[in-house]
């Protein structure tokens, strides 16, 4: 048995559970090396437990490595269970609804760089879930003429340090403070802090020497005892209840759940339902598997079998038909109730996340279930429609799915923090749909915006170029130089642009009488393609006879076909100049005049 286990099989409380986000190289992987690294330097045995996905540091130790700032007796809580899985894993720690698996977070915000997108993101999903949180102001040694307290708390720290490198801190850290306050979080430096559930504490810190680790311990510590005791009393020997962090497959036992337990008691044998791609699992737990300790890396086992695992701990669990599970999927032990309960309990937390689709839009996928939910609000508040959303790598039938969406700019594939598998790439290359991949999910929906913007503004480009102008010209009094075949006479443009090639009508009362067609345009002698509004050029015109079909003073347009004339109205009307939109509206008005439905 572990330590965990003994402790929370006579221990009411458990340990709150700490989830560590922020922006890449902000310091998150250093900050819980530290933090577990400084804690077995310390020397005793059991100082920390390792767990699947999670490290514990039970009180004592927080209390040694706090030193005189945190005093053992006054808290009741066992201790701090940090999630330390690496990666991006706040979408899944963190879930607007349903289970939220941390109790409390870390932001972790590097001093020289401040807020930067995933610290965004991270604060979003904070706010949403209203999860409590402490800013860990990392680098603090960076600071130019830092002089290192190697392991102590701020203050002493503080007092270290030159006038200089204090106030330059004290800069960075205000600029921090400004910027949450940008995101509607009023905030202070910690020491100043005196009710932090209506104020973010930040913890000005260095994971590299250490310096304000004890501080942030004594905050999180602080913070849980005093608001969050309720929530941590649980019936240890309740039926279990976790979140899947992450679905891998261990040689020897196929697909495992590595979960994170914050509720009751898991044990070998257990029902347990998960949450899977189709239909919640229902399956029964094979093994309970924890680290082994000191593990040597080439050992055939890596793990130790346990018979029973309490809350709050992580747990690899092992148990069959577990290869649809998702990352970020609740877990519950059914023991002593109905089956059926358990089973819509997950349903409907599934549910909850469940995302909208449309008949037509784009293909989205996403490495956990919070993620995916995430990536579906971001997509519905950019007007984003979604053809269909999964969690898991992206797979050749996702291409295939994409590639049947009805609009061009909808045969896409949006990839939030997924690989590509090797089948679906050579897919990828041989069809029409475009993939679009990060980690950042406002990036992802900006370079998609853009890709759209793009597409359109090309689409209408070329439809602009096939389609005929309006445009409404005069025949110059005193400016026939040619009276047919072709007739060629001076004319000022009034609105619209006139090009060649182009056929052109006369209004007589309400109805338009072609007149033949342009054959040629000359400007200050030159030949040239076309001319637009307030120019006076010479035109050949192919038909008429001045005198006759035309005089001079006539007023002539460019003959519009009714289906170019729709399409101008309807789709391109923001597109073309202001004098075209006025030659077009006058156009269709002298049409609807006999038909009110022209060009309709
Ligand atoms: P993550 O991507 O947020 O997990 O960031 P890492 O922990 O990998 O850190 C990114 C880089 O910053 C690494 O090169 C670390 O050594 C460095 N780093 C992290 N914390 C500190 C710190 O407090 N001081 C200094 N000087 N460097 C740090």
């Amino acid at each position: 048995m572990s330590d965990s286990d003994t402790q929370n099989a006579t221990d009411a409380l458990r340990t709150p559970i700490v989830a560590v986000l922020g922006h890449v190289d902000h310091g998150k992987t250093s900050l819980l090396d530290k933090i577990r690294g400084s804690a077995v330097s310390e020397g005793e045995a059991g100082a920390i437990t390792q767990h699947i996905g999670a490290t514990a540091v039970p009180l004592e130790t927080v209390s040694t490595m706090a030193g005189s700032l945190v005093d053992p007796d006054d808290f009741d809580l066992p201790g701090l269970l940090f999630i330390d899985t690496p990666g991006h894993h706040s979408f899944t720690t963190l879930r607007s609804r349903g289970g939220a698996l941390a109790d409390i977070a870390i932001l972790v915000v590097d001093v020289n760089d401040g807020f930067q997108p995933q610290t965004e993101e991270a604060i979003d999903i904070l706010k949403r879930t209203g999860t409590p949180f402490v800013v860990a102001a990392n680098k603090i040694d960076t600071t130019p003429g830092w002089n290192p307290q190697d392991g102590a708390p701020i203050q002493q720290t503080y007092e270290a340090q030159s006038q200089r490198a204090r106030s330059m801190l004290d800069e960075r850290l205000y600029e921090i403070i400004g910027q949450l306050s940008d995101s509607g979080f009023s905030a202070d430096l910690y020491w100043r802090v005196q009710n932090f559930q209506k104020n973010v504490g930040v913890v000005p810190l260095s994971a590299l020497t250490s310096e304000g680790i004890p501080d942030l311990l004594a905050v999180l510590m602080g913070l849980s005892q005093r608001y969050m005791k309720d929530e941590m009393a649980i019936d240890v020997s309740g039926p279990g209840a976790g979140t899947v962090l992450e679905v891998k497959d261990e040689k020897g036992f196929g697909a495992t759940l590595d979960v994170v337990l914050y509720d009751g008691v898991i044990r070998a044998g257990d029902q347990i339902v998960v949450g899977g791609t189709n239909e919640p699992i229902v399956t029964e737990v094979r093994a309970l598997l924890q680290p082994r300790p000191n593990a040597e890396i080439r050992t055939e086992k890596r793990f130790d079998k346990v018979e029973q695992v309490g809350a709050a701990a992580g747990v690899k669990i092992a148990a069959p038909d577990l290869d649809d599970a998702m990352a970020g999927a609740p877990v519950r032990v059914v023991r002593d109730r109905p089956l059926d309960d358990v089973v819509e309990e997950v349903r409907k937390e599934l549910a909850q996340i469940s995302v909208e689709t449309e008949e037509d839009g784009v293909v989205v996928k996403a490495d956990t279930l919070g993620s995916l939910e995430a990536m579906a609000n971001a997509l519905k508040e950019a007007e984003i429609p979604i053809l269909r959303a999964e969690v898991g790598d992206i797979a050749p039938r996702d291409v295939a799915v994409a590639s049947t969406a009805g609009e061009d700019v909808h045969q896409v594939i949006l990839g939030f923090n997924v690989e590509v598998l090797p089948d679906a790439r050579r897919e990828l290359e041989e069809s029409d749909v475009k993939l679009f991949s990060n980690d950042v999910i406002y990036q992802l929906v900006q370079d998609y915006d853009e890709y759209v913007e793009e597409i359109q503004r090309a689409q209408q480009e070329t439809v602009l170029d096939k389609i005929v102008r309006p445009a409404r010209f005069q025949i110059l009094a005193d400016h026939t130089f040619r009276q047919s075949n072709p007739a060629v006479v001076g004319v000022e443009i009034m609105s619209g642009t006139v090009k060649n090639n182009q056929r052109v009508v006369k209004w007589e009362g309400d109805s338009p009488t072609r007149v033949g067609e342009l054959s040629g345009i000359q400007e200050q002698g030159e030949d040239v393609s076309e001319a637009r509004a307030g120019k006076r050029v010479s035109i050949a015109i192919d038909g008429p006879t001045v005198g006759r079909q035309i005089e001079e003073g006539d007023e002539l347009w460019i003959e519009l076909p009714e289906k170019h004339a729709k399409i101008l109205e309807q789709e391109l009307s923001t597109e073309i100049p202001a004098d075209e939109l006025e030659a077009l509206q006058a156009y269709l008005d002298k049409h609807r005049r006999r038909d009110p439905f022209w060009g309709k």
